[in-house]
């Protein structure tokens, strides 16, 4: 196997996680071939049938004690995020908080989101009708390393909650995080195997997407999301694709610039820029331009990049850093101009943020995602060209629309799968809110009631509650039959609209 970063490196069959600011060895883990994987799923496949059996009470109980335990064992877990992510210990303290926020959400959510539903049975009124949702069985979770816990955690709490088993297989940046979890998880649980780990580089996600499993809910580039589609499809198993994003925030002539310039700089460079719905670019209405890049550059001035008191960290890959200053020089090639950092403030892991002004869609900064602590500005003379700009990308992830009154419209215009008002990426925050893309960014949704739905089959009911005279559904039919349909079909459907199927239930009956 051939590493793909520099931070990750192989023997034959162990791989090593390595701290990306130290290049220190954080530990080594198995690398897992299909035979493996195939062992771990059939191993989920017999914990699924005992879990999925479960009553939501007791599957709460134990889902509680995971997540009690996960808590327990935050200070490790905040430690290993550091050493493999190389985020600073507090993003790693936020991670685990909003991780543990969905693991509750969702135990507690479960229940009434996949309560059976009792629906119109329309025409045919003399029927029950119901829809009610069933555990899939075991899911395979593919995840990315930029957030090694709070992401795969969106996708492996609500599939649980569901009654389903989880086979994860962590990038192979950060496997530790993964293997620690799954060892609390062994702890939490009184069925083994619920939530296994399996280890090693693209391969052995390969070999996950191709196992009997009955969902694939992958998180990670577009590139990656594609090959793990097609690999799903030779069993045609369903997918749930998180992809990457080109988030756009929009900023109006009557928004609050202090406070917009403040939530840009927070969402272009927390976790140093590598979130899928960090803010990419950045559209600002001509008036207030000069203003906001005024406060933004003051506020970017203020950061300190690296150490244990630095806001930003050091970037996971060696390869993500190349990915930032080929997008930096290439801008600047096109015309772009450096306020802060740029390509020659890149030292080792670490970029200092980066913020560049006349910048245009001919520049892969704002086109492709650059997922690095980089705020390209771009003036615009309306807030339809900002909406035209926005929406001009193969994405639909996340966005931002800082604006006063206006400000509601201006988010219903962007097509994208969340957008926050008046903030930055509020929506990953808030657990009832499902959480997903369109275009390249992915489709499925994770997190709320669709998240939890998204990890069940839909199983329709149709019982019969009365008996009518006459049965359409029967080849003995009397010779009046056509006769009376086609008085039902002109009735029912036609201009002449007097009845409703209740009443020719009625009617029959009488
Ligand atoms: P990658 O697509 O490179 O990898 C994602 C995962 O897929 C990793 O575990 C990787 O393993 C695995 N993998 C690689 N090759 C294969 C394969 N052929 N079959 C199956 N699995 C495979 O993404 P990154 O890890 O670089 O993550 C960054 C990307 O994730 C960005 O595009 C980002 O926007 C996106 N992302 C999206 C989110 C969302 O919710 N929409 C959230 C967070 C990130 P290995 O690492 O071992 O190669």
């Amino acid at each position: 196997m051939v590493p793909r970063m520099a931070t990750a490196a192989s023997t034959p069959d162990r791989l090593s996680s390595y701290n990306p600011a130290t290049h220190d060895l954080v530990g080594t883990v198995p690398i897992d071939g299909p035979a493996e994987v195939d062992a771990a799923v059939a191993r989920a496949r017999v914990a699924a049938e005992r879990w999925g059996a479960l009553s939501f009470e007791a599957r709460g109980e134990e889902l509680t004690a995971f997540r009690k335990a996960l808590a327990a064992h935050a200070d490790e877990l905040a430690d290993l995020l550091h050493r493999e992510n190389g985020k600073p210990e507090l993003e790693a303290l936020v991670e685990i908080m909003m991780a543990l926020g969905h693991v509750q959400h969702a135990t507690a959510c479960a229940q009434a989101a996949l309560a059976p539903r009792k629906v119109s049975a329309g025409m045919l009124a003399n029927f029950r009708a119901t829809i009610s949702y069933h555990p899939l069985g075991v899911i395979g979770v593919i995840g990315p390393w930029n957030y090694p816990l709070f992401t795969p955690m969106g996708s492996i709490a609500y599939a649980l909650a569901a009654g389903n088993a989880v086979v994860w297989k962590p990038s192979e940046l950060t496997p530790l995080i993964a293997v620690k979890i799954a060892e609390i998880a062994a702890g939490a649980f009184a069925l083994p195997d619920l939530l296994q780990v399996v280890t090693g580089a693209g391969a052995t996600g390969a070999a996950l997407a191709r196992a009997a499993i009955d969902k694939i809910a992958f998180t990670g580039s577009a590139a990656t999301g594609r090959r793990v589609m097609i690999a799903a499809a030779e069993r045609l198993t369903p997918v749930l694709l998180e992809l990457g994003g080109k988030d756009p925030m929009i900023v109006a002539d009557d928004a609050d610039l202090t406070k917009a310039a403040e939530a840009c700089v927070f969402g272009a460079l927390t976790n140093a820029g590598q979130a899928c719905i960090s803010v990419e670019r950045v559209y600002v209405a001509a008036a207030v331009h000069d203003r906001f890049v005024d406060e933004v550059v003051k506020q970017v001035r203020a950061l300190k990049v690296g150490g244990d008191d630095g806001q930003l960290g050091a970037m996971t890959s060696t390869s993500q850093v190349a990915i930032v200053k080929d997008h930096l020089e290439d801008a600047i090639a096109k015309g772009a101009k450096v306020l802060t950092g740029g390509p020659g403030a890149i030292s080792g892991s670490y970029i200092q943020p980066t913020v560049l002004t006349e910048v245009d869609h001919r520049m892969k900064v704002m086109t492709d995602e650059t997922f690095g602590p980089v705020i390209p500005i771009k003036r615009v003379g309306s807030l339809d060209e900002a909406v035209r700009l926005a929406n001009d990308s193969r994405y639909g992830l996340g966005s931002a629309v800082f604006a006063g009154k206006g400000a509601r419209a201006l988010a219903a215009r962007l097509r994208a799968g969340m957008t926050s008002i008046n903030a930055v990426m509020s929506f990953a925050g808030i657990p009832a809110l499902p959480f997903g893309g369109v275009g390249d960014s992915g489709f499925g949704r994770i997190h709320g009631d669709e998240g939890i739905r998204e990890f069940t089959r839909i199983k329709s009911t149709a019982e019969q509650v009365l008996a009518l005279p006459v049965n359409m559904m029967s080849f003995r039919q009397p010779k009046e039959a056509p006769g009376r349909l086609r008085q039902m079909i002109k009735q029912l459907y036609g201009d002449g609209v007097v009845a409703k199927a209740g009443d020719w239930v009625r009617k029959l009956r009488s």
